[in-house]
Order: structure tokens, then C-alpha cells, then sequence
């Protein structure tokens, strides 16, 4: 690669990780907020402990957490680090996606699927603290769905691996998510809940019918570990599916077609 292009591409990813940390540091208010029901463009942020407004100047995403060494500027409470690795992970997520979808060939795949993580990131912390999933996250996944549904039937642009069909999508709706919903109502929504039939649904429309499933297996897998391990950390009864779901979704959005065909042809379905 030529010097000057490999500049150029340096630049670029620098400006989509600052986008990136800033769609972080909404996605913080999103997770804190959207359970209590408060206004999420409601402008003045205050520190949890002493109520103090957050200057603008305060407010930079990643470099003001950094700056202020996670403490509050007026009372020196602990700001939890959180924020801080939501709005990085956001950021890092970005700059991967755009790198693995080369924003030359596939630019809107890359943002389609950076909104996609970008939701996810939400249902995974949000899901963890409140053991809720927030329709407006599910609806805006479906509105994704349908975006790239778009993408793929105007053939804006063709992806080696992630393009499906609309038949794909339809039953990829219903794939997961009928199975959750008996299983939600078969345990009165002690095993799952109503909110993680809605995104398994989201998902189905945006991945198609192998990808959700292969999201499903992936958080199946991860989840019965991190229950393992978080049962016999905290001792605690609680737990939530979505985070795992969620980790199922992204990397399904990625490679999720491939593994499923991996699989069928491991199983001898396919050659
Ligand atoms: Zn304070």
C-alpha cells in the first residue's frame, strides 16, 4: 500500500473511532435512561453522587473520563468506568467493522451493521442491569432489518457473505422466536422473557433464517456458561438471556452465515 493511501485510511478510521466514542456516550444515556423512562435528548447530565451539573467541557466521550481519572470535578465520587467502556467499545467496534467491510466496497452494510452493534451494546448492558430489553432498541434492530432488506432487493450493494433473501428474512422472523415464545409461556416467562422473543424476531429480519440461528446457538452456548460462572460468583438468581443473545446476534451479523453452513456440512445437510 502506498504511503499517502495508507494516511489517508489512517485518518479515516481515526474520524469513525471519534464517531464512534460520541454514539457511545449517547448509547450510555440510552442504557441509564430508557429503563427509567427519562428523555434521552434532555440535555444536562449530573453526577449520580452529589447532583452536580457536568460542564460541557466535561462531557468529551473516553478523554474526559481519562482527564478527570474517573472521578466527579465538584466531589471526587467515583464516576464508574463503564462509561468509559461503552464509549470505547462502541468506538473500537466501528473502526472493526469498517475495516472487515471495506468502506470503499461495502458502505452500507458497515453502517447498517456499527447501528447494529450499536443497539446491541445497549440491549447487553441494559438487559444486564434492569433484566429488560427496551422496544424502542428492538424497533430501531427491525428498521434495520428493513434497511438492509432494502440494500440487498436494490441491489445497492452485494456482500460475499451477508446478503439474504426476503424469504430468508420472513421465516428468519419467526425461526427463534416462536420457539422462545413457548418457552416463555410454558414457564410463565421465568426462563425468558416477552423482550427477548421481540429481538430474537428483529434479529431474524435483519440476519435470515440461518444467520438467527446461528446467533441463537452462539448465545445459548455463551449464556449457559456465563451462567455457570455468574452463579457460582454472585450466588444470585438473576440472570439475563439478552446479553448473551445479543453477543449471539453480532457475531452472527459477521460470519453467521458461514457457520451455519459450516454446520450443515459438517452434519452432511449440505456438500
Ligand atoms: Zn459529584
Amino acid at each position: 500500500m502506498p504511503v499517502n493511501e495508507l494516511v489517508y485510511s489512517l485518518i479515516v478510521y481515526v474520524f469513525i473511532f471519534l464517531f464512534g466514542i460520541t454514539i457511545g456516550s449517547f448509547l450510555n444515556v440510552c442504557i441509564y435512561r430508557l429503563p427509567t423512562g427519562e428523555s434521552l435528548i434532555k440535555r444536562n447530565s449530573h453526577c449520580m453522587t452529589c447532583g452536580a451539573e457536568i460542564k460541557r467541557y466535561d462531557l468529551i466521550p473516553v478523554f474526559s473520563w481519562l482527564i478527570l481519572r474517573g472521578k466527579c470535578r465538584s466531589c471526587g465520587a467515583p464516576i464508574s468506568p463503564r462509561y468509559c467502556v461503552v464509549e470505547s467499545l462502541n468506538g473500537i467496534l466501528y473502526v472493526l467493522v469498517f475495516m472487515y467491510y471495506d468502506f470503499m466496497y461495502y458502505p452500507l452494510r458497515a453502517i447498517l451493521v456499527c447501528l447494529l452493534f450499536s443497539a446491541l451494546i445497549v440491549v447487553f448492558f441494559m438487559d444486564w442491569d434492569t433484566q429488560l430489553i427496551s422496544n424502542y432498541v428492538v424497533l430501531f434492530i427491525a428498521l434495520l432489518g428493513i434497511l438492509d432488506t432494502l440494500r440487498c432487493q436494490l441491489e445497492l450493494e452485494t456482500t460475499p457473505n451477508n446478503d439474504v433473501t426476503i424469504v430468508s428474512r420472513i421465516i428468519g422472523i419467526f425461526a427463534v422466536s416462536l420457539i422462545l415464545l413457548i418457552i416463555e409461556l410454558a414457564s410463565k416467562g421465568r426462563a425468558m422473557g416477552r423482550g427477548d422473543v421481540y429481538l430474537m424476531a428483529a434479529a431474524g429480519l435483519f440476519l435470515g433464517v440461518k444467520a438467527v440461528v446461528a446467533a441463537f446457538a452462539i448465545g445459548l452456548v455463551t449464556g449457559s456458561v456465563a451462567g455457570i460462572i455468574i452463579k457460582k460468583v454472585t450466588g444470585g438468581s438473576k440472570f439475563a438471556f439478552g446479553p448473551w443473545l445479543s453477543l449471539g446476534i453480532a457475531a452472527a451479523a459477521i460470519w453467521g452465515n458461514q457457520l451455519a453452513d459450516i454446520y450443515l456440512r459438517i452434519t452432511g445437510f449440505i456438500r
